[in-house]
């Protein structure tokens, strides 16, 4: 397939005067040799997607990367450090998840409405930009652009780009950290990716010392962080404070004695004596759904209230999801609402 594609790019690049989309590999650090799509200019690629409006890696802000296009994008493991490696490897993850929240969440682009945010690429922390930006790790190895990562930072941009926003509350913030984990995990099971395989932990590839991931959503405590929603979250760091979020969405998913290789997750005291999940995508569109809810000043409290009636919007109150719903709140210590809908 490659082959061919270079071919048909040769030809292409022979007659192509205005700009045109084409799929090139690209030779990732984290993702191994994967095809991306990025624009032919005479004889040039330019590192801005062709098919998904706004998206693109820039080396020095605003211009997306401009190069030779038989040049090979990235160079694997040769291009560890090198930051066209990363453009690659980022491009790739960008685009599995601007495809996974259409395929999966319904979703027009990452901001909802066809659009996405232009990426740059950063050996050392750069001055503000209208631009995602993901900076070489210091206490890793290599550039955050897995595809949980990549995942994580566009899923900021979906937090703040459904209703009420970002917000400036800490508990908000908060969530908004668990949200992004939550986007970082579904584009890593959308990519099914040999090189980078899915699973429930975020910032794996790191090399951080230990070889532990950044951060676990079946069990927060292994980071240190609260499981459980208590009195501590509202002043909680952010990344602490998503603990109880990213932890009911995977007993959401996939409850709290998955198999199947899958981590068991632990339930808070006074919680069920077990939770069966709905499964990884039905989970992902009710969160999505509780986004299209949010206030400026969302609490975990107004997040489940959000949740169960998401789910009761999009499957009914008969089915499995409801109660799975107030289940998984319940196993990390968030109590009903009032108003809650009955499954
Ligand atoms: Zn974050």
């Amino acid at each position: 397939m490659n082959i061919a594609i270079h071919a048909a790019a040769a030809v292409m690049t022979a007659m192509s005067l205005t700009p045109a989309p084409v799929r090139v590999p690209a030779y990732g650090y984290h993702n191994g040799t994967v095809m991306i799509d990025v624009t032919l200019s005479r004889a040039y690629h330019i590192l801005a997607d062709p098919l998904r409006p706004g998206i693109s890696c820039a080396l020095h802000y605003p211009d997306p990367v401009k190069m030779p296009s038989d040049v090979p994008i990235g160079s694997g493991l040769w291009g560890r450090y090198s930051n066209l490696t990363a453009c690659g490897d980022l491009l790739y993850g960008v685009q599995r998840m601007w495809d996974m929240l259409r395929d999966w969440l319904g979703r027009d682009g990452i901001d909802g409405a066809g659009g996405g945010v232009p990426a740059r690429v950063e050996w050392n922390p750069p001055a503000p930009a209208p631009v995602v930006d993901f900076v070489f790790h210091p206490g890793g190895q290599n550039f955050p652009t897995e595809l949980d990562l990549v995942g994580h930072e566009y899923g900021h941009v979906v937090y703040r780009t459904t209703p009420g926003g970002a917000g400036d509350d800490n508990e908000t913030r908060g969530i908004g950290e668990g949200a992004a984990d939550i986007f970082g995990t579904l584009t890593e099971w959308y990519a099914n990716n040999a090189a980078d395989p899915p699973d429930y932990v975020i910032g794996e590839r790191l090399e951080l010392p230990g070889g532990l991931p950044l951060r676990h959503t079946f069990d927060p405590g292994l980071d240190g962080h609260p499981a459980c929603y208590g009195a501590q979250i509202p002043g909680a760091e952010a990344h602490a404070a998503s603990g109880p979020l990213r932890h009911w969405f995977y007993l959401l998913a996939e409850g709290d004695q998955p198999g199947g290789g899958k981590p068991p997750s632990p339930i808070c005291a006074g919680g069920p004596a077990s939770v069966s999940g709905i499964g990884l995508v039905k989970a992902g569109r009710v969160f999505m759904e509780s986004l299209q809810r949010k206030t400026s000043t969302w609490r975990y409290a107004d997040v489940r209230a959000a949740s169960v009636a998401a789910a009761v919007d999009l499957y009914g109150p008969a089915d499995p999801a409801c109660v799975t719903v107030k289940a998984a709140w319940d196993a990390v210590s968030v109590p009903p609402e009032p108003a809650e809908p009955a499954c």
